[in-house]
């Protein structure tokens, strides 16, 4: 069967290059990584060995010094094979706040140890039980001591701790009964991982439907250098918002490669699973919701590449990158239903791996970002409708 994405040979090498690292884990690994509730650490260190995760770090600093476009369909290919980008990714995208807004002295320190994989910086620490998606109303607080800060508070879903050296912390540093707007007075810190169990920190992994490492964190008096802050205090909030573009278009290209290749699991069954005398893809009522989800898929796909072209070009994207997320999302989720109606039974089979993808391309309907948060940006900044929150 033919490749049925048209733009399967763009950054041809890029492409090649994953698929050669993806072909080494194929479907018995990630079934035996998701019966163990595991994290698949072989897989990810083979995309760090083989520079995939550092495509978005400056050459200056040993990474890629590739575009978005190009990183996007490194993400892309990771979800084709029918792996799960979600393990790894961060590692991809977190540093860019530290690349954007932290000290030449910061960069020059970790942005090297990060691009050659000494250094693992995935792990995110934003959302709080009680704030949910309004951010500016977190708890956690950082109070400067001297030449350090103290943390105090909780945090919720925070991933792949166990498996980062480094955090990226978002914390009020002024009460938000002082601030003039309620996003002003947040801070971002980088949190040293190494032994902070001992130091007031707490980790305690949450179970969940996708296997995906991730948990609730709380911090009691522990104790950040002032050093670590990045970039000024109290502008935290902005310098999150500044990486969100460039993290909906690389989520985008992922529910891009898991809508493509749940379209190609369910053709080949539909043409291959006989019922009846005959293909099951042979009925109209099972091959054209195949059809319609893919494109579905093919178009969420021209808005990604769009918005990434836009994104290296420098011009403002928000309007595109939201609606690349929320398109690719819907496509890849309505792919994964498909998929698995097309498969009947042994679509609930864990050999099959549908099941396992169909939770995992779910998760993109939440995190990192909810559909209705988008549909709210698009309501209120591109349609200029009335605020809602
Ligand atoms: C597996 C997993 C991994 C995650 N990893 C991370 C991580 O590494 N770091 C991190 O910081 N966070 C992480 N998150 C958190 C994730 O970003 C949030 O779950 C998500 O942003 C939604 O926030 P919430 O769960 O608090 O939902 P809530 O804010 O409680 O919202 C619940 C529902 O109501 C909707 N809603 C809320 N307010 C409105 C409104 N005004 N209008 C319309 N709809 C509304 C939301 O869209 C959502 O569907 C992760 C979550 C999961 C499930």
């Amino acid at each position: 069967m033919s490749d049925i994405n048209p733009r399967s040979t763009d950054h041809a090498e890029y492409r090649q290059g994953v698929r050669d690292v993806c072909a080494r884990f194929g479907s018995a690994y990630w079934q035996e990584v998701d019966s163990r509730a595991g994290y698949p650490e072989a897989f990810v260190k083979a995309l760090t060995d083989a520079g995939w995760l550092a495509a978005l770090i400056p050459t200056e600093y040993g990474g890629g010094g590739m575009s978005v476009t190009e990183a996007s369909v490194i993400l892309e290919e990771i979800n084709r094979s029918g792996a799960n980008s979600g393990a790894c990714h961060a590692q991809m995208y977190i540093m860019g706040t530290l690349l954007r807004h932290g000290s030449a002295e910061q960069k020059r320190r970790y942005l090297p140890a990060i691009a050659n994989g000494e250094l693992r910086l995935q792990s995110f620490a934003v959302t709080e039980p009680s704030a949910g998606t309004d951010t500016t109303k977190i708890k956690t607080v950082a109070e400067r001591r001297g030449d350090r800060y103290v943390v105090n508070g909780q945090k919720i879903w925070i991933s792949r701790v166990q498996h980062s050296d480094l955090m990226l912390l978002l914390a009020r540093t002024t009460p938000i009964a002082d601030v003039k707007k309620k996003s002003d007075g947040l801070s971002v810190f980088l949190i040293d991982l190494e032994g902070a169990e001992s130091r007031g920190l707490r980790v305690r992994p949450i179970r969940n439907m996708v296997n995906h490492e991730t948990n609730e964190v709380f911090f009691d008096d522990f104790e950040v250098p002032a050093a670590n802050l990045v970039g000024e205090e109290g502008k935290g909030f902005r310098y999150i918002l500044d990486g969100m573009n460039a993290e909906r278009i690389l989520i985008a290209a992922e529910c891009i490669g898991d809508g493509y290749w749940f379209i190609d699991r369910a053709r080949k069954y539909a043409t291959e699973r006989i019922v009846f005398d005959r293909p099951i893809g042979e009925n109209q009522g099972v091959q054209f919701p195949i059809a319609r989800a893919y494109a579905n898929v093919r178009a969420a796909d021209l808005m990604r590449y769009e918005a990434a072209r836009l994104y290296d070009a420098g011009e403002p994207c928000g309007a595109e990158a939201n609606l690349a997320k929320l398109l690719a999302a819907d496509a890849s989720w309505e792919s994964a239903n498909v998929c698995l109606q097309t498969h009947g039974g042994l679509g609930f089979a864990a050999e099959y791996d549908v099941e396992r993808k169909f939770r995992e391309t779910r998760l993109y309907q939440v995190a990192p970002l909810s559909t209705n948060l988008i549909l709210s940006h698009l309501g209120e900044h591109v349609l200029e409708m009335p605020r809602s929150f």
